[in-house]
């Protein structure tokens, strides 16, 4: 191994979305010395644990409802065996191990050195790394960047709660469970749960209130409980888990619970999942010792240039605590290394937290920019705005019988005497692809109007969006 320098321009905590991007620009960009020091695997939380290997899942389980649909067309698809969980599982792993080979190459094109150990500040320049032999070694930095990201959260209070595991562990699963529970309702418990749903397991998702994804829009959030509950999903509804046990000899959990029905058992759980939100890794990095100050969650308080409360030490990506999605880190990174390395004309450059659009990989997807319902009355005023809104079957279910079709539903909500569109909320087959071109559109300030001089493309879901009325 190459020694480790011992003085860097730029230091960056976190080989994961924000540190990769903010490391390689500001080297292969602007000459900068970077120096990246990931302890985990390069590519963070997104590559590994994440979005990554998620979609990869989430394309198995469209792959078995297109199987099923594929019948009411008039193919006759005979499965001659149960869907091979476990091929597919470490053809998933080999594919993400490649992305590492090929994050670690990339790193090397733009010159940034890579370190991997655990990094850990000393003051506002001095970082400590725990290298994987256990040696240390100090690095001394004109800029620290932290981009440590975050962990799952544990669930507390509950005796047996360690039986269960979370959207790490859901990567470590190597059979096609028959049954499993999911706590939560925000994305990972809503995307894992459809997923697992669509492959046959029997599925399981204790949610707190009555409707989850519940920062959505109400009609998203009604919409995609509904459908959830028509395709088999058994959403327990205002519900809480009191113990959970584990049976030595199987393996197997039974969780003790209550929900809108009363109390309950359920037992015979593969695994139970606690997707109950992430926190971020800001403990015993020295940050307080440095200075950095944080919130009462444990975020990095920054200001709109990612500035943290010491002048050179900058923080981005889920740790800062605003919009958790990697396209937002990666963003956050470059324009961070251009405003502190590119000179004058970047010297404002920053993110813009406005309007990011986000897909949440469900059953159907889900598509979402700018204000909710509710957040736009509560700004505009309900008498300033005009909502239009649809709900139709797609025409792909046109072949299929009622209980194969899954709906669509579009609202678009506009604001003032232009009707600026200030949301738009989307589910439906497509909704993820869908969303980034109008996505563009409303950051540029697309009215209803700009939506409806676009001649619609026909036959397509997406034209509903331009033909509202
Ligand atoms: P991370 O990617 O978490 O990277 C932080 C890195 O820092 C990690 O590799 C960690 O090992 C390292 N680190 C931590 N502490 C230290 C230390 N002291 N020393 C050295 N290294 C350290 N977002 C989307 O946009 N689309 C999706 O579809 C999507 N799906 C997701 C699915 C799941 C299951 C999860 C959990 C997240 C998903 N996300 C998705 C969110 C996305 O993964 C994060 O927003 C993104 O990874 C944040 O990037 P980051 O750089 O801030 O942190
Ligand atoms: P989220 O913040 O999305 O959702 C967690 C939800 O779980 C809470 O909103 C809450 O909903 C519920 N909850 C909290 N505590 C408990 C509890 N003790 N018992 C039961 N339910 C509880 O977190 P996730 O972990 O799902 O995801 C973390 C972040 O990662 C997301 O916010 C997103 O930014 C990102 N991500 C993005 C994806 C994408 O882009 N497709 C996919 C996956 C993750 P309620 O108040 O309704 O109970």
């Amino acid at each position: 191994m190459a020694p480790i320098s011992k003085e860097t321009d730029l230091l960056v905590i976190g080989g994961g979305s924000g540190g990769l991007g903010a490391a390689r620009m500001a080297s292969a960009k602007f000459g900068a010395k970077a120096m990246i020091v990931e302890a985990m695997r390069l590519g963070g939380t997104c590559v590994n644990v994440g979005c990554v290997p998620k979609k990869v899942t989430f394309n198995a389980a469209a792959l078995a409802e297109a199987i099923h649909d594929s019948k009411a067309y008039g193919f006759s698809v005979q499965e001659t065996k149960p869907f091979d969980f476990t091929t597919f599982k470490h053809k998933r792993d080999a594919y993400i191990k490649r992305l590492n080979g090929i994050y670690e190459r990339n790193l090397a094109n733009d010159k940034v050195e890579y370190v991997h150990g655990w990094a850990k500040l000393l003051n506002r320049n001095e970082v400590e790394i725990t290298l994987d032999d256990g040696s240390k070694a100090t690095v001394r930095a004109k800029k620290i960047l932290i981009a440590v990201g975050g962990e799952p959260v544990k669930p507390s209070g509950i005796p047996g709660a360690e039986y269960g595991t979370d959207s790490d562990g859901f990567f470590d699963i190597d059979t096609l469970p028959k049954k499993v529970a999911l706590v939560g309702a925000g994305y990972i418990a809503v995307e894992f749960a459809g997923m697992f749903n669509a492959l046959g397991t029997e599925t399981h998702l204790f949610i707190r209130h009555k409707t989850f994804l519940r920062a959505f829009d109400p009609m998203i959030q009604e919409g995609i409980t509904n459908e959830y509950e028509r395709l088999g999903v058994h959403v327990h509804k205002e519900s809480s888990q009191s113990k959970v046990e584990k049976d030595d000899s199987t393996g197997k959990l039974t969780i003790h619970y209550k929900d809108s029905n009363g109390e309950g058992k359920l037992d015979g759980v593969d695994h139970l999942i606690w997707a109950i939100g992430r926190s971020p890794m800001t403990k015993n990095i020295g940050l307080e010792e440095a200075g950095v100050k944080l919130d009462s969650k444990g975020y990095i308080v920054t200001d709109e240039y990612q500035n943290s409360s010491v002048d050179n030490i900058y923080a981005l990506g889920d740790v800062s605590g605003r919009v958790e999605l990697t396209p937002v880190a990666i963003a956050a990174g470059r324009r961070l290394a251009e405003r502190l390395y590119g000179g004058k004309q970047f010297s404002t450059t920053r993110i813009d937290y406005s309007n990011v659009p986000s897909v949440v990989f469900a059953h159907p997807e889900v598509g979402s920019i700018g204000l909710t319902e509710p957040e736009a009355v509560e700004k505009y005023g309900a008498e300033n705005l005009k909502i239009y809104k649809t709900s139709f079957t797609a025409m792909y279910y046109a072949m299929m019988e009622p209980e194969d079709k899954a709906p669509t539903k579009y609202k678009v909500i506009c604001a003032g005497p232009e009707e600026k569109v200030v949301g738009l909320h989307i589910m439906g087959l497509g909704s993820g692809e869908m969303l980034q071109g109008f996505g563009v559109a409303i950051k540029m300030g697309a009215t209803k109007k700009d939506l409806d001089s676009c001649i619609a493309i026909h036959p397509t879901s997406a034209e509903e969006l331009v033909t509202l009325k």
